[in-house]
C-alpha cells in the first residue's frame, strides 16, 4: 500500500511572502510607483526588482528601480503613451519620465542553451539567447545572486522571495542562486559583478560561490570585453577598488585580464623585499584612489586607465635613463597589447597614455616658457594633475608640489583668450616647420600639439 502524504508538500516555485516592514514608503521613487500601479490596475502582475528592493531592505539609496511584470512589452507599450521598446536580445520597456527612465521588463525564464550548431559544445553552459518569457518564480530564480532576485510590492506592503535572498541579505552573504559553477560557467562576467556587490555592500562571498569563482576566472577571456571594460572601469571608480583589486588577484581574475599587472605584483612568497615594496605601493595607489573617491572626486576613464598602469610604466621608465623620452615609449608599449586585448575604450586608452606621459613634467623645475603655458592650457592638464595629485597622496610625498602647480594653473587661467591664441597659433607653425623638416609626424597631435616629448623651454 503507497503511503499518502497527509500535507501536500510545498510548492517549490512558491515564494515567502514577509512584509516589507525595514522599507521606508516615501524611499521609493514615485515614477516607478506610478509604472508599477497602473499594470497592476490593468490586471498584470508587477513588482520592483533587482539592485533597487535589494538597497532599500539595506537602507541605501537605490542606483534605479526598475519594474519587472508578466505583462509582455506590446502589452506594456499599450498603458503608456511614454513607453520606448528597446532591445534586441532581450525586449524591454523604457517609460521615460523626463530624464528618468523606469526599465520595465517581462518575466523571463532561466537561460536558453545554445543549439548544438558548428560553435556550440555539447557542455557549454555560455547564455547566447536570453528572451524566452516566464513567471515569476522563473524570473527570480534566472537573476545572479540571491539578494538580487527579491520581488518587492510596495502596494501590497510585501517581499515575496524565491531564492532565500533574505537569509542571505539579513546575515550579510553573496551567493549564486543554483549551483555556482554552472551560473558562472553561463556568464564569467558575473565574477566581477560579484566582487563588486561583495566589496560595495561589505558582503562576505559564500565559499562555494568563492570556489567557483576561482575555477572560472580564466573564462573571463571568452566574455564580451565592453562588458568585462566596463565592469573594471565600475570597480575602479567604485570607492573600493583597492578591495576588489585584491579580490580579483586572489581568485585569478586579474591574472586572465591583466597578467602583466598580475606578474608586476609578483608572488606573494617571492624573497626579494624589492617585489613587495612594488606591489606595496601599487595597492597604496588603489587606496588614494578610493580615498579621492569618497572625498566627492569623479575619476574620468583615462585616470582610472592610468591609475591601473602609472606603476608599471614608472618602473619601466626608471630603468631607463629617466627622460620624457622614455615615459612616453614605456606607456604606449605596455599599455597598448593590454588595451587592445581587453578591448578599453579607445578614448580613455589614449588619454591614459599621455597622461602617464605628462607626469614625468611635473617633477621637473618649472620654468615659465610658452611650452608650459600650453601645458597648463591643454585639454590633458586636469586629468594628468588629478593623476599626480593621487601619486602625492599615494606616496606621501609632492604635496607641495602639486600645490605649487596647482597655483600655477589658476594663474594660467587668468591669461587673455587673445595671447592664448597667438601662443597656439605660434607653436602650430613650429610644429609643421618641424614636421615638414622630419618628413611628416607618425605620433600625430596629442592636445594642443604638446606631446610629452621634452622637458620646457
Ligand atoms: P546596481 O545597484 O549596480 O545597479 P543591480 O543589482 O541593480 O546593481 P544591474 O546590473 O542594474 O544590477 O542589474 C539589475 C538586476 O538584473 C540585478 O539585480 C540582477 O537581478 C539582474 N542581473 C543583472 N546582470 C545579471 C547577470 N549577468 N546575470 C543574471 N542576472 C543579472
Ligand atoms: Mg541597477
Amino acid at each position: 500500500m503507497t503511503e499518502v502524504p497527509l500535507t501536500s508538500p510545498p510548492d517549490p516555485a512558491a515564494p515567502r511572502i514577509v512584509p516589507a516592514s525595514g522599507i521606508q514608503p516615501q524611499d521609493v521613487d514615485q515614477d516607478a510607483l506610478r509604472v508599477l500601479s497602473r499594470l497592476q490596475r490593468n490586471g498584470h502582475e508587477a513588482y520592483l526588482v533587482g539592485g533597487c528592493v535589494r538597497d532599500l531592505l539595506l537602507g541605501r539609496k537605490p542606483k534605479d528601480f526598475d519594474v519587472a511584470t508578466a505583462a509582455q512589452p506590446r502589452a506594456i507599450k499599450r498603458l503608456f503613451r511614454n513607453g520606448r521598446i528597446i532591445g534586441r536580445r532581450f525586449r524591454l520597456v523604457h517609460v521615460v519620465y523626463g530624464p528618468h527612465v523606469i526599465e520595465t521588463s517581462t518575466f523571463r525564464s532561466g537561460p536558453v542553451q545554445p543549439e548544438n550548431g558548428a560553435e556550440a559544445e555539447p557542455e557549454d553552459l555560455l547564455i547566447t539567447e536570453d528572451n524566452v518569457y516566464g513567471t515569476a518564480a522563473e524570473d527570480a530564480r534566472r537573476r545572479d545572486f540571491t539578494v538580487n532576485a527579491l520581488f518587492y510590492d510596495p502596494n501590497a506592503g510585501v517581499i515575496l522571495d524565491y531564492v532565500e535572498g533574505l537569509a542571505d541579505l539579513e546575515a550579510g552573504v553573496l551567493r549564486t542562486i543554483g549551483a555556482p559553477p554552472v551560473r558562472f560557467a553561463e556568464d564569467p562576467v558575473r565574477i566581477l559583478r560579484a566582487i563588486k556587490f561583495a566589496t560595495r555592500l561589505g558582503f562576505r562571498i559564500e565559499e562555494h560561490t568563492w570556489a567557483a569563482m576561482g575555477e572560472h576566472a580564466h573564462a573571463l577571456s571568452r566574455s564580451a570585453a565592453p562588458r568585462v571594460a566596463e565592469e573594471i572601469l565600475r570597480l575602479l571608480r567604485s570607492g573600493t577598488a583597492l578591495g576588489a583589486f585584491r579580490m580579483l588577484r586572489a581568485c585569478g581574475a586579474l591574472a586572465t585580464l591583466f597578467p602583466e599587472i598580475d606578474g608586476f605584483l609578483g608572488r606573494r612568497d617571492d624573497p626579494d623585499p624589492a617585489a613587495h615594496d612594488r606591489a606595496d605601493l601599487y595597492w597604496r595607489l588603489l587606496e588614494a584612489l578610493d580615498a579621492d573617491v569618497h572625498a566627492g572626486n569623479e575619476p574620468t576613464p583615462a585616470v582610472l586607465l592610468a591609475v591601473l598602469y602609472l606603476r608599471l610604466v614608472e618602473h619601466r621608465a626608471s630603468s631607463q635613463r629617466e627622460s620624457s623620452h622614455a615615459w612616453t615609449e614605456s606607456a604606449a608599449d605596455l599599455i597598448e597589447p593590454l588595451a587592445a586585448r581587453a578591448r578599453l575604450p579607445r578614448r580613455a586608452v589614449e588619454g591614459a597614455k599621455r597622461i602617464i606621459a605628462h607626469q614625468f613634467r611635473f617633477t621637473q623645475p618649472a620654468t615659465h616658457s610658452a611650452r608650459l603655458t600650453l601645458f597648463l592650457h591643454s585639454e590633458d592638464f586636469p586629468e594628468a594633475l588629478h593623476l599626480f595629485r593621487l601619486r602625492s597622496a599615494a606616496w606621501g610625498q609632492g604635496w607641495d608640489v602639486y600645490e605649487g602647480w596647482l597655483e600655477r594653473w589658476k594663474h594660467a587661467r587668468e591669461l587673455p583668450a587673445t595671447e592664448l591664441e597667438g601662443l597656439r597659433r605660434k607653436r602650430r607653425r613650429r610644429g609643421g616647420r618641424r614636421r615638414r623638416q622630419r618628413g611628416g609626424d607618425p605620433e600625430g597631435g596629442a592636445s594642443e600639439g604638446l606631446a610629452p616629448d621634452g622637458p620646457e623651454g
